[in-house]
């Protein structure tokens, strides 16, 4: 071996923003209300106020997980930094898992202490009995904001915890494939599960993160998660800023279309990351305002698909590029990005706008593949469809603590997204295998539906579902939320898309609704619906 052997661990991350951008800012808007501001110089120092608080005052030892039930804030920037640095485990906790998923992951984990908004409190101390191998709960606020009282035992002040502890702090030289920071799936069925990555899988997916045909971060950028810290750790976009200098710009609770508006354009926002859904909150109250993003260059957006009228407004309204990427927990997210190539901004408008509705091409790292039922490999010819498989260094390998290995085939993750892949290995995702449409053999994409759907003037949302039918076993249901003082009738809609999906393909019925069910990661859960229309058709 003729090459050092420096581990990749996330303090490093940390260690080279003091000595090469101290003064890059993060902006935080606050729990308790205005905007707080400082420098990832000044992050760092109490980042190691935490990593002294944490193993001198707590007892934390390496290896222990620690939970975080937290909006994205200065003060959860902290953590990530302090609990992985210390060789302890940042278990994120997503808030809007229900009630029962959030006993069974703080348990099967077994967080020895959970780092709290004051926002989340009711909703722990509604499961306080269930979780009592937790030995103590951190309130992120000061004296001031603490809570007079609360159900829960052993309630401590973050910013008490960390005052008087030094700032000055010598992060262990830990192995670089030690766990780091865990994440459950939502998970439709079934209990979630977790994804362990290391400081290894964390500091290598970072690097690929930032660079330009993957997320595009550097010093100049400006960027605002909107995805959750708690959801797959904001895309990585923590780490990945600290890399890089970037200012980033961190939202808290303020995900209505009003306080986004109000951030991004206050902090000159150039790099705007999240789900449809909150996309869809921010065009329309941008829409009702009649305003216009004029600091942001692109809108990164994954979770669920972008669709094409989400594409058009960016940039037709705002001149900012939607990046399409796909990626999920087990991939620490991300696997493909469809950045702006030369051979897409050469395409005629329309078209360019086409090629955005693909989910992109995997980032250096990630090597993707599609195989038919039998695991055989199909073409890469932007037609074949079959399941998606993945590999790379931030793929799991396993999940924690969990003997299920059924997505894991020969040294590859089965995704459970059914996809193509284009000559340029571009990959596009038809569908979560569970949501596609069997009908009569063909297989329709609930996504495409929706997208389609979605794009007409009066709706809102659209969900897709697969319904009985006695000829064809499966046909399309579309359910939809109208925009609010919109009219349109069933046939209307059906008209609307006959000229964008192919006519077997057209929804048998149009359902309006009032709302729709979503999983705690933004995404439509279709498994409630499926079962109250599954006979909608032969009733
Ligand atoms: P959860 O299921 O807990 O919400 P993930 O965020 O890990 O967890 O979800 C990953 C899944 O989200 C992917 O397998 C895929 O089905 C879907 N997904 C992610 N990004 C996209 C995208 N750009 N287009 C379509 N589907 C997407």
């Amino acid at each position: 071996m003729s090459m050092m052997q420096q581990p990749l661990l996330i303090s490093s991350l940390i260690e080279h923003a003091i000595v090469n951008h101290p003064n890059a800012e993060i902006v935080s808007r606050q729990v308790e209300g205005g905007i707080f501001k400082y420098t990832y110089g000044q992050a760092a120092k109490r980042a190691k106020q935490v990593a002294n608080a944490l193993t001198q005052k707590l007892g934390i030892q390496q290896g222990d997980r620690i939970g975080t039930l937290a909006w994205n804030t200065y003060r959860h920037y902290e953590l990530y930094f302090g609990i992985s640095g210390i060789g302890a485990i940042t278990h994120t906790i997503n808030p809007r898992l229900f009630p029962e998923q959030i006993i069974y992951i703080i348990n099967h984990a077994a967080d020895r202490f959970i780092f709290i908004d004051l926002t989340f409190l009711p909703l722990l101390e509604a499961v306080a009995s269930h979780i009592s191998k937790v030995e103590g709960i951190v309130v992120l606020t000061d004296k001031a904001h603490m809570p007079a009282s609360s159900k829960l035992t052993n309630l401590l002040c973050y910013e008490e915890l960390i005052a008087d502890a030094s700032t000055e702090y010598t992060w262990p030289a830990l192995d670089e494939n030690a766990d780091a920071a865990l994440c459950y799936t939502s998970g439709t069925t079934g209990n979630p599960k977790g994804v362990m990555y290391t400081h290894r899988s964390t500091v290598l997916h970072a690097m690929a993160a930032a660079q330009y045909n993957a997320l595009n971060i550097t010093p100049d950028t400006i960027l605002l998660p909107v995805v959750p810290m708690f959801h797959v750790n904001a895309w990585g976009t923590p780490y990945a800023a600290t890399m890089m200098g970037a200012k980033l710009v961190l939202p808290a609770h303020g995900m209505d279309g009003a306080s986004l508006y109000e951030l991004i354009n206050g902090e000159q926002a150039n790099l705007l990351l999240g789900v449809p859904t909150v996309w869809l909150g921010l065009l329309n109250y941008l829409d009702s305002i009649n305003a216009k993003l004029d600091s942001v260059k692109n809108v990164v957006v994954g979770g669920s698909a972008a669709p094409l009228s989400m594409i058009k407004a960016f940039q037709e309204k705002h001149d900012a590029f939607l990046i399409h990427a796909w990626g999920m927990t087990e991939l620490s997210p991300l696997g493909t990005v469809n950045s702006m190539t030369r051979n897409m901004a050469a395409l005629p408008l329309e078209q360019r706008y086409h090629a955005q509705l693909k989910q992109g091409r995997p980032v250096y790292g990630v090597e993707i593949k599609i195989v038919d039922d039998n695991g055989t490999e199909l073409a890469r010819d932007g037609k074949a469809f079959g399941r998606l498989l993945v590999r790379g260094p931030w793929v799991v390998d396993s999940y924690y603590l969990n003997e299920d290995k059924k997505s894991f085939v020969d040294g590859w993750f089965d995704t459970g997204d059914v996809a193509t892949i284009d000559s340029e290995n571009t990959m596009q995702i038809v569908d979560r295998s569970k949501d596609v449409i069997k009908s009569g053999g063909e297989w329709i994409s609930s996504i495409d539906l929706e997208n389609a759907a979605v794009g007409h003037p009066a709706l809102k949302e659209c969900c897709v579902i697969g319904v009985y039918h006695p000829k064809w076993d499966e046909r399309p249901l579309l359910l939809a939320i109208k925009k609010e003082g919109a009219e349109v009738t069933e046939a209307e809609v059906i008209n609307y898309l006959s000229d964008k999906v192919a006519k077997w393909q057209l929804p048998d019925a149009v359902v309006f609704v009032p709302d729709l069910p979503h999983t705690a990661t933004g995404k439509l859960l279709k498994t409630g619906v499926r079962e109250t229309y599954k006979n909608y058709l032969v009733e």
